[in-house]
């Protein structure tokens, strides 16, 4: 478990903070945080998502 380095996060909306989604991430091949723009369904709007600490 969690060997192969990928790790599970979530990804908040960074107008609202409201937590949309989530991801797994590969410590490895990403060794910074994610930033995706996605659809906020609290924003109804694409916004920045951040991974959660
Ligand atoms: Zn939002």
């Amino acid at each position: 478990m969690a060997k192969d380095g990928r790790l599970n996060v979530v990804l908040k909306c960074s107008e609202c903070g409201s937590e949309n989604y989530n991801a797994s991430r590969n410590k490895k091949l990403h060794a910074e945080k994610m930033e995706v723009r996605k659809y906020c369904h609290v924003c109804r709007k694409e916004t920045l998502h951040k991974e959660k600490k």
